[in-house]
């Protein structure tokens, strides 16, 4: 395998770094199924991750349908009016940090090429400010100074009177800024996506559609030019639905399917609040972090957020959370709050919504492993982690998922797609095998093995 050199820290725009696909390596589980090109792919979905891949399939020539249980697409967790895009960045280069700065480039990349084909949709690439309010933040951002692992366009560390200016508004704090970052309206984001994907003849979109089971299909009767005897009945509200490669990508929602159940993805509940602006706020000019964030004014209001409620799946709105938003700024930033005074009769609306979280913050995208076959294709693991095996990955046949981007779907979504489109479509990979492998869906059962957290 040739070394895989990363993306370039140094410049700001996406570089497609390449490696040859399923390379001879001994570790096996690293080893993807590269399957016929299919013609046709069926997606789960309606939001940022279905989007990215529908647009990016399409453009390889596959045709998708696309089914969605909601009345229109983009009204899961990719519904929020106003959301963040940023890369999620530790002081050391590390894998989880290495994934999203790649990521965030890949994202804008994406967002900047279709505005150019024509799909507009609200955003600013304003910056975002990290600020560092409290102790722990200011040694933070210091040792992100002394280690210097990013590069400017990524990741500056900055003093108050700089935050003030950049944010527009004066601020007490210094903090960590990220100049091209920024904040987009997910909803038309999405659609803009899908409108692009559409143009090219090869997207249907089906809404309405609740899949509430699925079922592996073997045709015996299948002719040998055709892609595989295994397909996918899909039990809907629709009634029965067939998939020859299905790809689910139901953000939170894919917990509720069998076949994913050993999977370890969760849901986080989260509420955000849309603030009226007013003149003390109207001029704030980037994105605010603290413990939550605030968010520049877009039709007329500042989004306000967020709760993190795990186990806990209830969509209604309730003041309380509103209120926890509005405590959690006050307690932040209490001279910028004060300032604002925002009331309770300010609040424009609420909403809530589910993160799908993976264990490891990092998301799931790739084939959908068959576990009980990896404990018994890998068991010499649980004594030498080393143990060499060529033996590839056994997935269950035509089943893929594009799942678990928690709280940063808006930047981790394009690149994910990328990789399940190089799954699909036999392409190379834009990422090093390492990272392929921290991507997989089989990282979970064959550290499981390592940790001898189950019996082999
Ligand atoms: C309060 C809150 C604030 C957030 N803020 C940010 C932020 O600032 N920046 C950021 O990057 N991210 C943010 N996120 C996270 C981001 O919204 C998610 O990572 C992203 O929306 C996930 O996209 P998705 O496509 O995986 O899932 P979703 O957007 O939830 O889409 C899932 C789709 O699948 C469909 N579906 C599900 N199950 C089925 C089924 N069985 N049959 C048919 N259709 C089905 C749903 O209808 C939906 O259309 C936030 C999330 C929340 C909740």
């Amino acid at each position: 395998m040739t070394k895989q050199n990363k993306a370039d820290n140094s410049t700001q725009s996406f570089i497609n770094t390449v490696t040859e696909s399923n390379a001879t390596i001994d570790k096996g589980y690293y080893l993807r199924p590269q399957i016929k090109i299919p013609d046709h792919v069926t997606i789960i979905g309606g939001g940022i991750a279905s989007a990215c891949a529908a647009y990016a399939l399409t453009k390889q020539g596959v045709n998708i349908t696309l089914y969605c249980k909601d009345n229109e697409v983009a009204q899961g967790g990719s519904s929020n009016a106003i959301a963040a895009l940023f890369p999620l960045l530790h002081q050391q280069k590390d894998e989880i940090s290495d994934f999203y700065q790649q990521a965030f480039w890949r994202a804008k990349a994406l967002y900047n090429e279709i505005e150019e084909q024509g799909y507009s949709f609200p955003h600013q690439w304003c910056g975002l400010l990290e600020v560092s309010y409290k102790e722990s933040l200011i040694k933070r951002q210091i040792a992100f100074e002394k280690l210097k692992a990013w590069p400017d366009a990524l990741i500056q560390s900055i003093n108050a009177d700089q935050a003030s200016v950049f944010a527009n508004i004066n601020l007490p704090y210094g903090g960590l800024f990220m100049p091209n970052a920024g904040w987009v309206s997910p909803q038309d984001l999405v659609k803009q996506l899908f409108n692009a994907a559409s143009a090219t003849k090869r997207l249907t979109i089906i809404t309405n559609t609740h899949i509430s089971k699925i079922r592996q299909v073997k045709n015996t009767t299948i002719t040998s030019n055709e892609l595989s005897p295994i397909s996918w009945c899909l039990s809907t509200n629709q009634g029965e639905l067939n998939a020859n490669v299905l790809v689910i990508c139901a953000g939170a929602d894919a917990i509720e399917i069998e076949q994913l159940k050993a999977l370890p993805l969760t849901a986080t509940r989260g509420q955000v609040t849309s603030m009226k602006s007013t003149n003390s706020i109207s001029k704030l000019s980037t994105v605010i972090c603290h413990k939550g964030y605030l968010t520049p004014e877009n039709n007329g209001i500042h989004c306000v957020g967020a709760t993190f409620q795990k186990n806990d799946t209830n969509l209604t709105t309730n003041s309380k959370d509103d209120q926890y938003n509005l405590t959690t700024l006050a307690k932040c930033l209490p001279e910028l709050s004060a300032d604002i005074n925002w009331q309770e009769q300010d609040i424009v609306t609420s909403k809530a919504r589910l993160r799908g979280m993976s264990q490891d913050h990092l998301p799931l995208v790739g084939a959908v492993p068959n576990i009980n076959e990896h404990i018994k294709t890998y068991p010499h693991l649980a004594k030498d982690k080393n143990w060499k095996y060529s033996e590839a990955a056994p997935c269950v046949e035509n089943l893929y998922v594009l799942l678990g981007l928690g709280a940063r779907g808006l930047c981790s979504a394009p690149l994910a797609a990328d990789i399940l489109t190089a799954d699909l479509c036999n392409l190379p990979y834009p990422v090093d095998h390492k990272m392929l492998f921290n991507l997989s869906p089989n990282r979970f059962i064959v550290r499981d093995i390592i940790k001898r957290k189950i019996n082999v």
